[in-house]
């Protein structure tokens, strides 16, 4: 008898239909003699349609309701998911991310879980019962609803299974598992049958949308071991685990297209000690995550000046735009140009590390398609450009093909 995790996506979740699949599903694993942890993504749509009401209203709206507002939409699926169990006459209780003992720190729509008293669910599930947890969402010791950042239900999986000393977690999304590219762009990627943590970890934070990063650098930190896999059919997924040297002989594992940063440029920044640290620690400190930063050589005559550029996630532009307004005074830099038209490209693989030569094939196969690189960044593991967002598929394709065929 095995303890399992089992998360669904919004798409797995995303109508009344797909729901009761999901509960065949988690049925039969339960007839096996299996204690089954469900959970669940909000259908999908409902997070973004929340945000998109909430902006209507007020473009930066205040963040403690917003966790208020989103926590919603998982609570709707952990209900319904419990009501497809009893349909099918297998007792099964829904449980908040509180009920379920989630605790995190107080930073609302990006909270971290700080710890997990799983007792209520260890009760339940030793009572027969499938327990059907909403993913995304916690609560702080003071009892404030928070939620985990986009994606964050795989997190909640991935922790859970931790917590629970799970023996299976399963992450089930609308594709096979992890691909040499998204299938949608690319026609010729492939699934992976395995992929390391690290390399999931680039993936995943370099927008090939699979998981959220956070999860798979939990899931790295804890050791747990997890697959990837269809809600829509049977077959086998990616298995998500620690390097193995097999890995090691395959230059690339994946490419992957960001389109969800922005950039921002700031023109003729003082060039001395304390500038870059007193802007990035401003953003920081608003919780914004910066990724990529590129410093050009000052040039011009009189005080030494730099342009500064960096990307943020999309959403965050906004709110990375007024921290910097609002350092003008102190820091004195000129113009300020922001692009949401950009795109990231990476490629990833733990085989960069014992092969040469990868940056420059990228590179020429991105100049023979006319992209022009915009900026670089690279890891032992990784190679990103910024490249305009016009040709970021064509771009992708091209660099796929290249290394993957
Ligand atoms: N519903 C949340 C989102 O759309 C969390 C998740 O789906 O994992 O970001
Ligand atoms: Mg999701």
């Amino acid at each position: 008898m095995a303890l399992i995790v089992q998360k669904f996506g919004g798409t797995s979740v995303g109508n009344p239909e797909r729901i009761k699949n999901v509960a065949k599903r988690v049925a039969g694993y339960r007839a096996k003699g299996d204690k089954v942890v469900v959970v669940v993504s909000a259908m999908s749509g409902v997070t973004d349609n929340l945000i998109k009401m909430a902006k209507e209203i007020m473009p930066l709206p205040n963040e403690r309701e917003m966790d208020v507002l989103l926590a919603t939409g998982e609570q709707t699926t952990i209900a319904l998911t419990a009501i497809a169990l009893h349909a099918l006459g297998v007792p099964a209780v829904s449980l908040t991310g509180a009920q379920a003992g989630i605790v995190t720190d107080g930073v609302h729509t990006k909270a971290k879980i700080q710890n997990i008293t799983p007792r209520k669910i260890h009760e339940l599930l030793d009572a027969g019962q499938v327990v059907i947890v909403a993913g995304f969402q916690g609560q702080t010791i003071e009892g404030q609803v928070t939620t985990l950042g986009r994606g964050g239900s795989d997190l909640t999986a991935i922790a859970l299974a931790a917590a629970l000393k799970a023996d299976l977690c399963q992450i089930y999304t609308d594709v096979d598992g992890v691909y040499t590219a998204d299938p949608r762009i690319v026609p010729t990627a492939r699934k992976l049958d395995e992929i390391s943590y690290d390399e999931m970890l680039e993936l995943a934070s370099l927008g090939a949308k699979v998981m959220q990063s956070r999860s798979v650098e939990f899931a790295k930190k804890f050791g747990v071991i997890f697959e990837v896999r269809s809600s829509l059919n049977d077959n086998p997924g990616t298995i998500v685990k620690e390097e193995t040297k097999s890995m090691e002989g395959i230059v690339l594992r994946g490419v992957s297209l960001d389109k969800n940063q922005a950039k921002i440029t700031l023109v003729a920044v003082p060039d001395k000690p304390g500038v870059a640290a007193r802007i990035f620690k401003a953003i920081g400190d608003a919780n914004v995550n910066v990724d990529m930063i590129v410093q050009n050589i000052s040039h011009g005559s009189g005080t030494p000046a730099t342009d500064i550029s960096f990307t943020v996630d999309k959403p965050d532009l906004l709110k990375a735009q007024k921290v910097i307004e609002a350092l003008r005074q102190e820091v004195g830099f000129g113009k300020v140009i922001s692009s949401e038209n950009i795109g990231k490209l990476s490629i990833v693989g733990v085989g960069m590390k014992s092969h040469t030569g990868v940056a420059g094939k990228m590179f020429e196969n991105l100049a023979r398609e006319g992209v022009n690189i915009d900026m670089i960044s690279t890891s032992e593991i990784k190679i990103s450009v910024v490249v305009d967002l016009a040709k970021g598929e064509q771009a992708m394709k091209a660099v796929h093909a290249a290394f993957l065929g």
